[in-house]
Order: C-alpha cells, then sequence, then structure tokens
C-alpha cells in the first residue's frame, strides 16, 4: 500500500505539533484540503456507530485558541502554495492532479458547529484566503445538521457562504428509529429535518450519507424509501446541490459496522439518482 493511499485510510486529523489544523489528500476533495478540526476534545452530540474518531485515549486540548488556530491555518496555506508539503511524506506520493489547494474543511474530531466561537473562526478562515488570492479555495463545513438554525451559526453560515462557501451536512436515515440506531444522537431526527430544510431554503446544501452494514445488515428497502422521502421533500423547499454517498473506509471502534459492498451501495445510487432527476449523486467506496 502506497503512503497516500493510507493516508486515506487513516485520514490522519494531526500534522507535526500543531492542535487544530492539518492537511489532508481528500478523496472528497480530489485535492489538498486543509481541515480545522475544532473539537480537540473530541466533543460530538452524536455518537454514530461508525464513527472512528478515538475517544479512549485523552483529548489533545479542550480550549480553543483562535490565534494559535490562526497561525497554524497560515502555515499550512503557505506550506501548499510553495510546493513544500509535497516534499513531505506522505504528501510526496500525491499525483500531478492531487497537487491542487481544494479547500479548507471545517470537520474534525466532532460537531464543528457545538463551538460558539464558529462566525469567528469563519471569519478568520476567509481573511486569511483573501489574503492570498484565493478566491477559487471553498470554505467546507462538514456538519451533522443538529445546530444549522442557531443564530451564531447562522451568521458563519452568512460568512462561509459569501466566501465560496460549501455546506455538506449528513443525513444517514430515512426514519426516527433508523437514525436513532445509527447516530445515537438525543438531537430529535425531526429537527435535523427541519435544520437542512431551513437551511437549503437559503443556501444550496450537498448531502453526506453513509450507509453501512450494521450488525450484519445494510438498511432496509423501507428504510431507503423513507430516506428518499426524505431528500424529495427537502428538495420541494430549498436547493440540493449534491449527494455524497459513502460507505466505512476506516477501521471504527464498533466492530459490528462494516462497509457496505460497492455494488449495494451502487444499487442505492441508481435508486436515489432515480427518485431525484438533476442531483448529482457522487459515490465512495470503502475497501473492497
Ligand atoms: S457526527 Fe461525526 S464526529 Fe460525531 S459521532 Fe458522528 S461521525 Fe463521529
Amino acid at each position: 500500500m502506497d503512503e497516500l493511499v493510507k493516508a486515506h485510510l487513516d485520514h490522519r486529523r494531526s500534522w507535526q505539533d500543531f492542535d487544530y489544523c492539518y492537511p489532508v489528500i481528500s478523496r472528497r476533495s480530489k485535492g489538498v484540503s486543509l481541515g480545522v478540526n475544532l473539537n480537540p476534545d473530541k466533543v460530538c452530540n452524536f455518537d454514530c456507530v461508525y464513527c472512528e474518531v478515538d475517544r479512549q485515549t485523552p483529548a489533545r486540548r479542550a480550549d480553543l485558541d483562535l490565534e494559535q488556530l490562526t497561525q497554524e491555518m497560515a502555515a499550512l496555506l503557505d506550506l501548499t502554495l510553495s510546493g513544500e508539503l509535497f516534499a513531505t511524506a506522505p504528501f510526496n506520493s500525491a499525483s500531478a492532479g492531487q497537487r491542487r489547494l481544494n479547500d479548507i474543511a471545517f470537520s474534525g474530531d466532532g460537531e464543528p458547529t457545538t463551538l460558539r466561537e464558529f462566525p469567528a473562526v469563519v471569519a478568520r478562515m476567509a481573511d486569511l484566503k483573501r489574503a492570498r488570492g484565493l478566491d477559487d479555495v471553498k470554505l467546507v463545513l462538514i456538519t451533522d445538521a443538529s445546530r444549522l438554525r442557531a443564530p451564531e451559526i447562522v451568521e458563519g453560515l452568512d460568512i462561509l457562504m459569501a466566501n465560496q462557501g460549501e455546506i455538506w451536512a449528513k443525513l444517514d436515515a430515512g426514519t426516527e428509529a433508523y437514525y436513532r440506531e445509527i447516530n445515537r444522537s438525543k438531537v430529535p431526527f425531526t429537527r435535523i429535518l427541519d435544520n437542512l430544510a431551513a437551511t437549503a431554503e437559503r443556501w444550496p446544501i450537498v448531502i453526506q450519507t453513509l450507509f453501512l452494514r450494521w450488525q450484519g445488515q445494510g438498511p432496509s428497502a423501507g428504510e431507503v424509501e423513507a430516506y428518499i422521502h426524505c431528500l424529495q421533500a427537502l428538495r420541494e423547499r430549498g436547493k440540493l446541490k449534491g449527494l455524497q454517498l459513502y460507505t466505512v473506509a476506516r477501521p471504527t471502534p464498533e466492530p459490528e459496522a462494516r462497509p457496505l459492498p460497492a455494488a449495494e451501495l451502487d444499487l442505492l445510487a441508481a435508486q436515489v439518482s432515480d427518485a431525484l432527476p438533476g442531483v448529482p449523486v457522487e459515490v465512495f467506496y470503502g475497501p473492497a
């Protein structure tokens, strides 16, 4: 396995001695994505069965130092732009096509929208991008959608979307029961759906869905039907920019959370495409 494939698989959220920012070659971004881990404390309001975050080992730190975070991202931007990043393993095995900076992504070891300082961090990242003339570089929020209508998050989204923003929001279920089983959150499923609809009314959103084999079973036909119905309802109220379907790609602490085989994922993608004409559907496979 080459170094880059290994990096895809472990998707390490660390870079040297940095606490918040890290570079990855991203399958979904098809280039370099500079991550901002807003949850080094590993706090999340979901507890997905497939979550790969190791919550057994202690967190690096629990606070957010905005100055340090900004300096870390500035350093990574400069390393990427100068090409120095690609002199370091595993980035030295990136193909020419992968050596492009695609985005700064708010992601990490928990849910980024649980952080009150979210709008301030987005503003800082937009400033860094602007100062370097990086108009084409996106700001991507990867979210579980649980807090998309909180006032400070809407404030942050206003800044994000004014700076080549994209919202990639999770929807892994079509029913409350399956959502509770897979995402194991106390946030009501109806709130997730309402948040997604309210956000899509205002901005185009990308839905990210992870389908898996959980305890030996993929999602039932009824679950998939309900999920498609949720997407159709969402599209009636707002704009769906696209769908990303993926499966478990890395080892997870829950051994019963396994990848859905590629053929089953393809079948689901075809079903979703048929039900949502005009919405681009991308599929990302886990290891066979
Ligand atoms: S939302 Fe993300 S970080 Fe939170 S439990 Fe699920 S996979 Fe893990």
